[in-house]
């Protein structure tokens, strides 16, 4: 994990090696970007042999801060010396002896790096193309231009290199919710452990202003717990004997006694935390045709430059121009920031994403989810609450209490919502009534059980004239759960649940934000459905949908999809991996502690808040906006540059000049991300 903590070596941030991935599911596996032996293209090339003290120096001097830093003490000098002798008296042979020496100080950093590319076979390299363009400028006489862009250049870099630092010190802040040691209780007493020693099962003490080490359930004490880090939401948590805590939560109050549920690496916090130092690693289409471009586009200026500076005045005479026209197109032909900047944007983002309590798997999911066109959202858990109540029971020759007892029974061990409210309003079970056995769950029906020797199903209506059981359709709209016992109808429970808190505000904002078309899928009755969509302004809903069928429209809408866009499903974690897998980008609202979630989720929205949907759309949006600035910005600006350069338009001067400004500009236009 420290080796994230590592500044981003410069190189990593405008090449890629990685195969721009929407390979759902398999994020997972993703190396660790950092890991020194993960196998990456270059690394299996053979590096070009260097003299030993060059091989030295340039390991000392690329990626490092303080070599930056020294860089720009040296040109810091340069740029002194180079203003000192303005006011001396120098004639003759005396001026370029005079001049170079500030530009030797200013090249050194160029010359390094430009020597470590080459080590990296990168022959034409944008620290190579800078060295030349000095050397033209200084053989032409422009000392002072010459030197301008070398510092200049440094300067650049150097602002480069803090920007991504400052990005890689704020993904690193997750890493530090992981705590370094565990204290275990055993017979012995306690022990300090590392955490990933720490078995489920065990028993920990987590005292007060300690981090919660290991997923695990409260057996001893109350406490409020501070969950931010994992969850977003600010508000401190009460809990006491029997509440799940995470791994990565503080604790704030008093001691507790916890036991573990999740070995550590399964743990929450570790998760989030391999997730977040995975998703650099994937890669965004913008950075990676940026850098596509990149690769013939300065090779391409170095050409023209070679021509220009060669060819024409071999034919027609006059060197000094046409040369200084070549160091122009040099010093243009290093396009700007590196990639543009567009990998600071959105690594920036995936922080900021984090920040939130939404953790994403890849840069390149955040760019999907810019381009998304339609979003697609399950009913229960991502618009509702997915928390349903009983409202009503309507037996039939029985009594109310006889009839939820025995859905009850069924229902013992299902985790569908409408299980829970089911047992909820039954209660305490009669003790004479039989324990289910063969319970069996039909997804997007309900379940079929046995009490004793009769056959009970409880489940919608689909469910019973599946069976030819005869039932009552239920005089009021709202979602029924039917009971019968061998054959014979025992009556129908009316269950609810509510729709979220913001969902309409939440909906709204994702359509200013560029969403064309809402989807609303649900296994629930069209009665309870439709009302929820109109209310709610939904382009298109299906209800009463199995598990399959839910899956299946996902998927018709996929293959019916506009070519640039993208679908993003809205979903609950549990048990709608298949969804979350199916669209482009799959988002999982309340994943804290779901297993299932950060499996197949692509964004994970830790809590329940709806709002953080157009939240993370917009993050998204804004990043992708700016990148798409940014690569405009760089090629097109470049490129008229270079233009005027090749026509004489551009003095040198001006080309140096501008060519840094750029280069900010794109910085800059970085800060807009926050
Ligand atoms: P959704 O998540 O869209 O609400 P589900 O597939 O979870 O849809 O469920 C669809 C319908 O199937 C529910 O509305 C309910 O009628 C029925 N159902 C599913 N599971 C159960 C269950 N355990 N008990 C009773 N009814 C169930
Ligand atoms: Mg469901």
């Amino acid at each position: 994990m420290a080796k994230h903590l590592a500044p981003t070596p410069k190189h990593e941030l405008n090449f890629i090696k990685k195969k721009p991935a929407h390979a759902n599911g398999q994020r997972a596996a993703a190396p660790a970007r950092h890991s020194k032996d993960a196998p990456t293209k270059r690394a299996a090339r053979k590096p070009l042999k260097l003299p030993a003290f060059l091989t030295r120096l340039d390991a000392e001097n690329t990626a490092s801060t303080a070599g930056d830093r020294r860089a720009l003490i040296f040109a810091g000098i340069a740029a002194v010396l180079l203003i000192a002798l303005r006011f001396l008296p120098l004639a003759g042979w005396m001026v370029p002896a005079a001049f170079a020496v500030p530009l030797l100080f200013a090249a050194a950093e160029h010359v390094l790096r430009a020597f470590g590319e080459i080590r990296n076979r990168r022959y034409i390299n944008d620290s190579l193309l800078t060295c030349l363009a000095a050397v033209l400028l200084f053989a032409t006489g422009l000392y002072t231009e010459a030197a301008l862009l070398l510092i200049l250049t440094t300067v650049v870099l150097y602002l480069e290199t803090r920007f991504a630092e400052k990005s890689a010190r704020e993904e690193a802040r997750i890493s530090a919710i992981l705590p370094r040691s565990a204290a275990l209780l055993s017979e012995e007493g306690e022990q300090r452990v590392d955490p990933a020693a720490v078995q489920p099962g065990d028993i920990l003490l987590v005292r007060a202003g300690e981090r919660i080490p290991l997923d695990g359930v409260v057996t001893e004490g109350i406490t409020t717990i501070d969950t931010a880090a994992v969850s977003g939401q600010r508000s401190p948590w009460a809990v006491n004997a029997g509440y799940k805590v995470y791994a990565g939560c503080r604790n704030l109050t008093s001691d507790i006694k916890i036991r573990v549920l999740r070995p550590y690496d399964r743990s929450t916090g570790p998760k989030l935390v391999q997730i977040a130092e995975a998703a650099a690693g994937f890669d965004a289409e913008q950075e990676v045709r940026a850098a596509a471009f990149r690769r013939y586009y300065t090779p391409a200026a170095a050409g023209l430059a070679l021509v220009l500076g060669l060819s024409v005045p071999i034919f027609r005479g006059g060197w000094v121009l046409w040369l200084r026209r070549a160091a122009v197109l040099l010093i243009l032909g290093r396009t700007a920031a590196d990639g543009f900047a567009i990998p600071l944007i959105y690594r920036k983002s995936l922080s900021l994403a984090s920040a939130l309590g939404v953790f994403v798997k890849g840069k390149d999911c955040l760019e999907a989810m810019a381009r998304a066109e339609t979003v697609i959202f399950d009913k229960t858990g991502a618009i509702t609450e997915g928390r349903y109540a009983v409202t009503d029971a309507f037996p039939v020759k029985m009594s109310e209490r006889q009839l939820l007892a025995i859905a009850a029974a069924a229902e013992s061990f299902s985790r569908h919502p409408i299980a829970a409210a089911i047992r909820d309003a039954a209660g305490e079970l009669d003790e004479r009534m039989v324990r289910a056995v063969k319970i069996r769950e039909i997804p997007g029906r309900g379940v079929s059980a046995f009490l004793g020797k009769r056959q009970v199903y409880v489940g919608n209506a689909a469910l019973l004239e599946e069976h030819g059981i005869r039932y009552t359709v239920p005089a009021r709209p709202g979602t029924a759960i039917h009971v019968a016992v061998d054959e014979h109808y025992c009556g129908y429970l009316l269950v609810t649940d509510k729709v979220r808190r913001r969902a309409f505000d939440a909906l709204e904002t994702l359509r200013v934000n560029g969403v064309k078309k809402l989807v609303l899928l649900t296994g629930d009755v069209m009665s309870v459905a439709r009302p929820i969509a109109s209310r709610l302004n939904f382009d298109m809903l299906r209800a009463e949908l199995r598990p399959e069928e839910k899956a299946k429209a996902v998927g018709y809408l996929m293959k019916n999809k506009g070519q640039r866009s993208t679908i993003a499903f809205v979903g609950e974690g549990e048990n709608s991996g298949r969804l979350l897998r199916g669209a482009d980008v799959g988002i999982a609202m309340g994943s804290l502690g779901s297993d299932q979630a950060l499996a197949a989720a692509d964004v994970m929205i830790m809590d329940r808040d709806i709002f953080k949907v157009p939240k993370i759309f917009m993050l998204s949006r804004t990043a992708f906006r700016a990148a798409v600035e940014n690569f405009a910005l760089g090629t097109g600006g470049s490129a008229l540059l270079a233009l005027l350069g090749v026509f004489g338009a551009l003095s040198p001067l001006a080309a140096v000049i501008l060519s840094a400004a750029l280069s900010m500009l794109l910085l800059l236009n970085t800060l807009r991300i926050k």
